[in-house]
């Protein structure tokens, strides 16, 4: 084992937080992971991975204190009842078992929750509703006023959970004033109007937190340290009579009642961007005041992805914890890496949001750059270990891009012989081409990270510039082989029934590859867009940035409407705007002529005629499966090659994004000479006890 770095000495530092003592500065932050109360198994694996890589705390994601703040139909977890405890013990034992601290983040949403479940009405300050954009926030419900006894109850919900908490094991319990969640609202002047001793100047409007976080002291005592999460960016906006801003004047009225600060911002897009729209360290303008006001432990994110920037927030004296969530999710054990010196073992975060798409969507969480993230349950994978191998069998995989890669490594470390080839001379398929576009480059981390651990490992044969044929394969002699052979955009429109439908290709035609690949492109150009995700927008940008006059056409409301899941969409529509690319919605395109194409409106279905120069089509990809499917037919041929398995897999089997590719790479090179215990007709659940 190499010595630590001694830059990243002061990272392993033990720091008070309360009553309790963490191990060192690395803090998985509360953040959703889609496994509420209902997946303790799954939920306590996640968790239990990155204190087992190293991080000194591991926080729950949000977790209900009652039932008057119901988030369904996202995973939350809760505490609503003495029965909730135990689905929280597999967790906390989980992280208890690697002498890392267990927080919990209480949550009580007041008038942002639907209570669709529980139906009863949401709580507020002044009975006043925060209005969202998103179908999915959106309800019908304006929240009830609280009078004294509604914060009786609030104060006595949170105690009473504290106390399960603490039964549970939890070394931490936070207080959680940030987003448009209830005591936030209270601390808000636009959502607090009220005229008693909770309303009014900012020392009433923090009262109630100060009565929380006094009385789940109260009952924690020594047993358990009591944080707050706080969100700071507006309140730095507010002015205020005696201090720089209300969020100054805040911390000099509470800065010394609870444990820890967290601090986080008003909104989860701007807490979260994508690494597209957000350099590492985005958040020290709402953080780096708090530590000179408080003589409390402060914890920020800020898409912390590397050590040295995590060890510059320490030293520089802005945080006194690196909080993360995406650095813990794509790498649990970073910390323990940078421990042994190994930090260019790193599997860094590219920041596309995959996470964050899945707890918008309800899912459990998976990343594009660790495979196992959500599976370690479920499948036992695990993200530094992995099965060795059964038999001698060598393996032949056609195609580096992350399918193949991904494949390939983890092929390796189980130790089979492997040969990875590609017909480009650099390892990296799609990706080697989509991160030349604007924001993308952090992508290529997926390719460098793997391509950097194959180049340490002797069992791996890189044959680059080499197109295989069938007769190539067959004649290798290789025992299993894998294609991974990727997939291409296609000239193709879209029908009345939302299909695609192929057009001929003239040379003013293109898809993306043409254009990444230098084509000549005539203004104005027309972009038809009915992907759903990334590459419409950039396309536009791309072009955009090149000098031409560009128009987006999309039949979808919005350009790229599946990124409001990465936490995207009003980026990408921000950028476009400022790049003066002309977007149109609703509208599909009927008739290419040459030098126009007519458009036809979804709704009013009226025609118009725009002109075009270029047209760029981005919406269908198709299987560059070829390969496989000729080594397919061949079942004589491959026998007597001696090939005993020929699988498909990646782009080239189903075209998805990246996060798909890898995981696709993974679970052929986990499962290979390996019964599955997770495969489709066994697909591992968790239960409920039926009582
Ligand atoms: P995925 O996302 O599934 O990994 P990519 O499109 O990123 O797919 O990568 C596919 C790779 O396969 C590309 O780099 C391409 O050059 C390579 N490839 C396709 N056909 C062949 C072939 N017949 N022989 C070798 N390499 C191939
Ligand atoms: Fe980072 Fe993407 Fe993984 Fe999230 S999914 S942790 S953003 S690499």
């Amino acid at each position: 084992m190499k010595p630590m770095n001694e830059r990243y000495k002061i990272l392993f530092e033990s720091v008070e937080i309360g009553p309790k003592v963490a191990k060192n500065r690395f803090y998985q932050v509360p953040h959703a992971m889609g496994s509420g109360n209902d997946m303790p198994n799954t939920r306590a694996a996640q968790r239990g991975i990155k204190a087992e890589g190293g991080w000194g705390v591991v926080n729950t994601g949000y977790c209900s204190i009652h039932p008057s703040s119901d988030d369904r139909p996202l995973p939350f977890a809760r505490l609503w009842s003495e029965k909730d405890i135990a689905s929280h013990v597999p967790m906390v034992e989980a992280v208890h078992e690697h002498d890392a601290l267990a927080g919990i983040e209480f949550f009580h949403g007041g008038a942002y929750t639907a209570n669709r479940h529980t139906r009863m009405p949401p709580i507020s300050p002044s009975g006043i509703q925060q209005k969202v954009s998103e179908l999915m926030d959106m309800h019908l419900t304006a929240p009830k006023v609280m009078d004294k006894k509604d914060i009786k109850d609030l104060i006595q919900w949170h105690v009473i959970a504290a106390e399960r908490a603490i039964q549970a094991g939890f070394d931490i319990i936070y207080c959680y004033a940030g987003m448009g969640f209830l005591p936030y609202h209270f601390l808000h002047p636009t959502f607090n109007n009220r005229n008693d001793e909770y309303g009014g100047s900012l020392e009433n409007r923090s009262r109630l937190m100060r009565e929380l976080i006094s009385e789940m002291k109260e009952v924690a005592g020594d047993r358990a340290a009591i944080a707050v999460r706080m969100s700071t960016d507006e309140l730095l906006t507010f002015k205020s009579e005696s201090s720089e801003s209300e969020a100054h004047e805040f911390f000099e009225i509470n800065g010394e009642f609870p444990d820890l600060w967290d601090i986080k911002m008003s909104s989860w897009f701007k807490e979260c961007p994508s690494g597209r729209f957000a350099e590492s360290g985005h958040m020290e303008p709402y953080n780096s005041f708090v530590k000179k006001l408080t003589s409390k432990p402060v914890v920020g994110v800020g898409w912390f992805t590397s050590p040295d920037i995590m060890a510059k927030q320490i030293n520089d004296g802005i945080l006194d914890f690196v909080g993360a969530a995406r650095a813990s999710i794509a790498d649990p054990f970073l910390p323990n890496k940078l421990k042994e010196g190994r930090e260019d073992d790193i599997r860094e975060c590219i920041g596309c949001n995959i996470c964050a798409s899945c707890y918008n969507q309800g899912i459990p969480v998976r990343c594009t750059q660790n495979p196992s993230m959500g599976e370690e349950w479920r499948r036992g994978w695990h993200p530094e270990k992995i099965k060795p191998k059964s038999s001698d069998n060598s393996v032949l995989v056609i195609g580096g891009g992350p399918a193949g890669l991904e494949a390939t490594l983890s092929l390796a470390r189980r130790g089979y012989s492997v040969a990875i080839a590609d017909s480009n001379k650099e390892l990296g398929g799609r990706i080697n081409m989509e991160s030349k576009l604007p924001g993308m480059t952090s992508y290529k981390r997926v390719v460098d990270y793997r391509v950097n651990q194959i180049n340490q490992l002797s069992n791996v044969d890189v044959f680059l510039d080499n197109t295989l044929s069938p007769d190539d394969v067959l004649e290798l002699g290789f025992d299993h082989v894998v294609t991974a052979t990727g997939s291409a955009w296609q000239p193709s429109i879209m029908d009345e029934k939302s299909a695609p439908v192929l057009i001929d290709k003239t040379d003013t035609i293109f898809t993306p590859e043409n254009v990444l690949n230098g084509c000549e492109l005539k203004s104005p150009v027309i972009i038809f867009d009915f992907d759903y995700y990334y590459m419409g927008g950039l396309m536009a940008e791309y072009i955009k940035d090149l000098g031409h006059e560009v128009t987006i056409i999309t039949p979808f409301d919005k350009v790229s409407p599946w990124s409001f899941n990465s936490n995207e969409i009003d980026e990408i529509q921000l950028r476009l705007q400022e790049k003066d690319i002309r977007v149109i919605t609703q509208c599909r395109i009927k008739k290419v002529k040459d030098s126009s194409v007519k458009l036809i409106h979804k709704v009013s279905h009226e025609e118009t005629d725009i002109d075009r120069g270029s047209l760029v089509l981005v919406g269908y990809r198709k299987q560059n499966d070829s390969l496989f499917s000729d080594l397919n037919s061949r079942e004589e041929d491959l026998k007597t090659s001696g090939i005993k398995s020929l699988q498909n897999i990646g782009d080239s089997n189903a075209p998805g994004a990246v996060v798909h590719a890898v995981f696709a790479g993974h679970l052929y090179a986990n499962t290979f000479d390996q019964e599955d215990n997770c495969s489709d007709d066994n697909f591992k659940l968790e239960y409920p006890v039926i009582q």
